[in-house]
């Protein structure tokens, strides 16, 4: 085993208004990103952003990109043009190549929200290199699982891999509820039962959620949110150990909770 092997990251990224006000979210990215070593890059797997097959961002400067409506100026003047690394994007496109799944780059992407929100509080000082890469949501798990696992060689290079999504994410409950004095009591059985199998590292339970876990497809109405999980899961190679490090309900629906896989 590499004593210097990068966990992974898995991250509820929360509102964009997490940009504006840290919250409790903001301050575990902080302390989550305080604790590992400076990684030479950031790959990370965002559910904001979803094609057909994977694709990496392979600008050397990234534009910020406000991919999201009604929220206050202020939010659309913030930036976070981070440094890209199209040497890692070309290693990373090779790595899903060799796997077998058909990778791609673009020249011209940016950064979208699910990324810059938790970087902004992980790498302030945008000195991080990041290398977005695309989820695939009509592939499902199985499909994420597999290209994670095919990025595994990554942590052994100083990569830190994040997939950015949310344990639970179905926002018209998060419309419904957000004032509600308790969460739902579907968002609290799934984040349980998913820090139980993520716990155990029971792959097969994980890969089949939609059919075992409760509440799972109120969780998540589609699943471009919970994807990148398994892009994290499988890029911390075989028998990893999953950590909850960050647990928190937002406005009674969305779960904000955090892994880390060592
Ligand atoms: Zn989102």
């Amino acid at each position: 085993m590499n004593m210097n092997r990068m966990p992974t990251l898995f991250l509820s990224h929360g509102s964009p208004m997490h940009a504006l006000d840290p919250g409790g979210a903001g301050k575990a990215w902080r302390a989550i990103a305080a604790a590992l070593p400076k990684p030479r890059a950031v790959l990370i797997a965002s559910a904001h952003w979803e094609t057909t097959s994977p694709t990496l961002g392979g600008r050397e400067r990234l534009e910020t990109i406000h991919d999201f409506g009604g929220f206050p100026a202020e939010l659309y003047m913030m930036r976070y043009d981070a440094t890209g690394s199209p040497e890692v994007a070309q290693r990373a496109a090779k790595l899903i190549r060799g796997a077998g799944i058909t990778a791609a780059i673009d020249p011209s992407r940016g950064i979208d929200h699910g990324a810059w929100v938790p970087l902004k509080w992980m790498y302030p000082q945008k000195d991080v290199p990041v290398v977005q890469l695309s989820v695939q949501t009509s592939l499902g798990t199985a499909h994420h699982l597999r290209l994670g696992e095919a990025l595994a060689p990554l942590a052994d290079e100083g990569v830190l891999v994040i997939g950015s999504g949310h344990v639970t994410h179905n926002l018209q409950d998060w419309f419904r509820h957000h004032n509600d004095a308790q969460p739902l009591a579907y968002v609290v059985e799934f984040s349980r039962w998913l820090e139980k199998e993520l716990a155990q590292d029971d792959r097969e339970a994980l890969l089949d959620y939609r059919e075992r876990a409760p509440g799972a497809t109120r969780a998540h109405p589609t699943e471009e949110h919970f994807l990148p999980l398994f892009v994290a899961l499988g890029a911390a190679g075989p028998g990893a150990r999953a950590a909850l490090v960050h647990h928190a309900i937002d406005g009674a629906a969305l779960s904000m909770d955090a892994y880390r896989f060592d």
